[in-house]
């Protein structure tokens, strides 16, 4: 057993920026006050807790997973169950096929049926590993872009081909209304996180999924990012009116958090323009790069992740 107490914030961050180590390392050490940022920042009541993650009920009818990636890898992105008189909607199919099942399974106990649809954000395998998991509930409609279909098919280790090819495709471009009876969302196609994002969208009360396109106490995946269709994205997506946020990873946004994370790409992307006028690579601005101030709290999956951003940028910027 890790000596918790022995790490303190810094020497944390300082490990997570600087070693090779990836997350199931992290997790490992977990310290306590990085288990306690999770459960911190619970914004509504939570109706499920479990070591991958905890369910928090936004209004009625509607919930957010945040996971919990330190401790367990079941689901790893977060996602939600939105219920309607007509059916029930969950987004993602998360890491593993035991972590949709799960879902499955509370949106059984909180809505009382099996989900009807089931909404990919993105290729990503913490999004689309539980596919054959997520399938199993009779009748279920699964929802993605047909590039989000391609690339799982293509890129996913194991993806199921014959769950893939039920999947109805989603137009690229536009929205998509599901209506639910008493109440329809919009499932929203969006670019930044990757080439193909959805985000879903609910106005009454005003809640948005964004899927990867935003992130909150973790810095974000680059690996596939068009960074300027990201910040403008995201500026998009952000609302007027008071609005709940899922994102990708990490605990449930507001507003304030969303501009914070806005604020934080604007930064990576400053970084990014320095180090060209400097004339020095995206590994050594990585290297160098340090969170805004307010954000020393934010972990990462991997520290390679500030020079993979600051690359993505460059190679942008350059044309
Ligand atoms: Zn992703």
């Amino acid at each position: 057993m890790q000596d918790h107490r022995s790490y303190t914030r810094r020497e944390f961050l300082d490990r997570t920026t600087s070693c090779a180590a990836h997350m199931g390392v992290m997790a490992a050490a977990s310290p306590l006050w990085l288990r306690g940022l999770w459960t911190r920042q619970e914004r509504f009541p939570v109706v499920a807790s479990e070591p991958w993650g905890r369910l928090e009920e936004i209004s009625e009818g509607i919930w957010g997973l945040v996971s919990n990636p330190l401790q367990d890898r079941a689901t790893l992105c977060n996602g939600g169950i939105v219920a309607g008189r007509a059916g029930v909607v969950v987004i993602e199919s998360f890491a593993s096929d035991d972590g949709a099942r799960w879902m499955a399974q509370q949106a059984m106990r909180l809505a009382g049926r099996p989900p009807t649809h089931v909404i990919l954000t993105h290729h990503h395998g913490d999004h689309t590993g539980g596919l054959r998991g997520a399938a199993e509930s009779v009748d279920v409609i699964i929802l993605a872009t047909g590039l989000t279909r391609d690339t799982v098919l293509e890129r996913g280790r194991n993806a199921p081909a014959d769950v893939l090819e039920g999947v109805e495709l989603i137009g690229a471009g536009g929205s998509t209304e599901i209506d639910l009876g008493d109440r329809s969302l919009l499932v929203v196609s969006r670019r930044g996180h990757t080439d193909s994002d959805l985000s879903i969208e609910i106005s009454d009360p005003s809640v948005v999924f964004c899927g990867d396109l935003v992130w909150n106490g973790m810095f974000p995946n680059f690996v596939d990012a068009v960074p300027d269709q990201l910040s403008r994205n995201v500026r998009v997506l952000r609302r007027r009116e008071p609005t709940t946020y899922v994102p990708g990873h990490g605990p449930l946004a507001d507003d304030a958090a969303v501009g914070a994370y806005i604020d934080l790409l604007d930064h990576v992307e400053a970084a990014a323009r320095r180090a060209i006028e400097r004339g020095i690579t995206a590994e050594q601005a990585g290297e160098e790069y340090s969170l805004p101030d307010g954000m020393e709290d934010w972990v990462l999956f991997s520290p390679q992740y500030f020079a993979r951003a600051i690359g993505r940028w460059t190679s942008v910027l350059d044309g």
